[in-house]
């Protein structure tokens, strides 16, 4: 991909000292623009003072550098957490939030701008793929953030706009760079890779020797249901994507996530949790339970309070490891993709 060839802040230690014997530079130049890129997190050639100027502006030349922009921040009066929107160096925008908690701050990037996988609920996926993000536009998403905030951020979540697994070797790269101790050096342990369950993919993830950790959005308890949700589900059985599932915690020995999104009247019946947890037996595994949010263009509504207590009392009943997730930041526009939706829609009608 041309792009990735041409963005410096997306090359990998191997890939800059091949870049830097080029230029006829000494390997470690390398090292030390590394560390200006991700560990002191300068974006600008002019502030990188141990290069030289000819050095500096060699590079300025060939790899110009277009950090992304904040366009809009919200906060939320009810705990505090944050959504951003970033214009990309082309001219994108995507959005990330900031979640505080009490171990920990975490923030949840986007992984492609749009998503072609068109799951009915889901607000990111209804302009279908623009196009993939690239490493550093990732890694971005969490430099400025914290540069931003002020807040040391601890804990990842792939899990904004787009299917990370349909982004797989900018995923994996940035996976690398955003835990390498040159780098920003957050723990594999603390980052989680959410995926609609792209089969091959999860097998693929599973040999990378990463100690991240998976989480499956499962959403239903049969294939029927699932194909109504999510058109992935017509590709790939459950039966396929659990048993990749379960090849990813025998080579990881991670603990598997499964996200559940609860839908009204769709799949938050008592059965359905019964369903789910033979589904589920003898897995190491932790179940998300999460109040759908809805969006404007589709009629889906949220299941009651009582319905959902319900549902993971079922489920607890069957021996699974089950929690509600907490809704952060409900009074800033809800659903991953909702606030970027409504910006595009807003700058579109000017
Ligand atoms: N494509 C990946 C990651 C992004 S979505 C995936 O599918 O896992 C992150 C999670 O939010 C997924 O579980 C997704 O199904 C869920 N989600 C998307 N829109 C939602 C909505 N409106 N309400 C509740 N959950 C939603």
């Amino acid at each position: 991909m041309k792009e990735l060839e041409l963005d410096i802040k997306s090359m990998t230690m191997p890939q800059l000292k091949a870049v830097m014997e080029e230029l006829g530079e000494k390997p470690f130049r390398a090292k030390q623009l590394y560390e200006w890129f991700h560990q002191k997190r300068v974006w600008n050639y002019e502030e990188m003072t141990n290069l030289s100027k000819g050095l500096r502006e060699q590079l300025s030349v060939k790899y110009p550098l277009k950090p992304i922009e904040v366009v809009q921040v919200q906060t939320s009066k009810i705990d505090g957490t944050q959504k951003y929107l970033f214009r990309l160096g082309d001219g994108n925008v995507i959005e990330s939030v900031l979640m505080k908690y009490k171990h920990g701050n975490s923030v949840c990037i986007s992984s492609q701008v749009g998503c072609r996988m068109g799951c009915r609920f889901c607000a990111s996926t209804l302009d279908g793929l623009t196009r993939n993000l690239l490493p550093s536009e990732m890694l971005e998403q969490i430099y400025r953030i914290q540069e931003i905030s002020g807040e040391r951020v601890s804990n990842i979540v792939i899990m904004g706009t787009g299917e990370p697994m349909d982004n797989y070797d900018n995923v994996v790269q940035f996976l690398h760079m955003v835990s390498d101790e040159l780098g920003i050096c957050i723990s594999q342990r603390n980052i989680t890779v959410s995926t609609c369950g792209l089969v091959p993919r999860i097998r693929q993830l599973a040999e990378e020797q990463l100690q991240i950790t998976l989480a499956l959005s499962l959403h239903a308890p049969n294939d029927e249901k699932r194909q109504e949700l999510m058109p992935i589900a017509r590709k790939y059985t459950l039966e396929e994507v659990l048993d990749a599932c379960r090849y990813y915690f025998e080579k990881t020995g991670r603990r598997l996530t499964f996200e559940y999104s609860l839908v009204g009247g769709v799949n938050d019946f008592q059965e359905d949790a019964k369903q789910l947890s033979g589904l589920l037996k003898g897995l190491n595994c932790h179940v998300n339970l999460i109040p759908v949010n809805p969006i404007k263009e589709r009629n889906y509504r949220k299941s009651n309070r009582e319905v959902i207590e319900n549902f993971k009392i079922k489920l607890e009943k069957y021996g699974i490891n089950v929690t509600i997730r907490r809704e952060m930041g409900s009074d800033i526009d809800g659903a991953c993709g909702q606030l970027r939706k409504r910006y595009m829609e807003e700058t579109e009608s000017e």
